[in-house]
């Protein structure tokens, strides 16, 4: 999801197309949801971030399955789409090499992704507790699936990220402010206050560009300017920790630009 990057009326864009990046700074964590503050950026390179965290990076899913029962409710296509979607720890050194869980159970039950067992002991469900389908007595569930590592641009089961990003925008008063507070009562992230009787947006990184300060103002003397700051968010699936993801961004983008080297030589 990009946010921040629609067209309103009357707003200037700032952006320039040959900055590439100044400074990244981390913000913090809300569970799992990491947010960065960068700096001096361009929409191209946020993209290219974006697209490297969520289609680049290697990650395990399980990708084959051999079914021996399926008694249950749930076809086995519908089970495969479903296992192939349970995300998989992938540790920072793996060897590449493909794992095989394994699933044996009998009704009455519901089956959860914590039941599947895997002949590594790395490499194992992330949530336990993700149910399958449900058995009645005497019914039996009985397969093989087997994981291997792979990208998000061949499946998306293979993304160990959402990544998104937002704008972050410069206030500008055009003409006569009264003071009268109103866009900083409609300011939904609580980020504006007044300063010196004019309206100052001081948690930047708060701001969600959402323009209710500007359609607030009785008088329209408020704008909205895009710049080239803009807050990356990171909701990790789960396969890989913070780290592990901007180690592999670096390692990714280290190989890719070697190869790169080689092939313009
Ligand atoms: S754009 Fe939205 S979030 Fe940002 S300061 Fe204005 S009202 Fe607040
Ligand atoms: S709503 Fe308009 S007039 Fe009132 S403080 Fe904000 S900018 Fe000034």
């Amino acid at each position: 999801m990009v946010v921040g990057n629609r067209a309103s009326s009357g707003r200037k864009h700032k952006l320039e197309s040959k900055v590439f990046m100044q400074k990244i700074t981390y913000i913090g964590a809300d569970d799992q949801t990491h947010k960065f503050f960068v700096e001096g950026a361009d929409i191209t390179t946020m993209n290219v971030l974006r697209r490297k965290i969520g289609y680049c990076l290697s990650v395990y899913a399980i990708d084959e399955i051999d079914f021996y029962d399926n008694d249950s409710v749930v076809v086995d296509e519908m089970l495969a789409n479903r296992l192939a979607l349970c995300p998989l720890v992938t540790p920072e050194n793996t060897t590449g090499k493909k794992v095989t869980l394994s699933l044996e159970k009998t009704g009455p039950c519901t089956v959860y992704s914590g039941d599947l067992k895997s002949n590594d002991s790395e490499i194992v469900q992330v949530y336990n507790t993700i149910p399958l389908t449900k058995l009645k007595e005497n019914q039996s569930l009985r397969f093989d699936a087997y994981a291997i590592q792979g990208q998000g641009r061949t499946h998306v089961k293979f993304s160990p990220a959402i990544v998104s990003y937002s704008v972050l925008p410069e206030l500008e008063i055009l003409r006569g402010c009264d003071g009268c507070e109103a866009c900083v009562k409609a300011c939904p992230a609580n980020c504006m206050k007044l300063v010196s009787g004019k309206p100052k947006i001081d948690e930047l990184t708060k701001c969600t560009n959402c323009q209710a300060c500007v359609d607030a103002c009785p008088k329209e003397c408020l704008r909205l300017n895009d710049t080239n700051n803009f807050v990356l968010t990171i909701e990790l699936i789960g396969q890989m920790s913070i780290l592990n993801i901007l180690k592999s961004l670096d390692r990714y983008s280290k190989e890719y630009f070697a190869l790169l080297k080689k092939k313009f030589k």
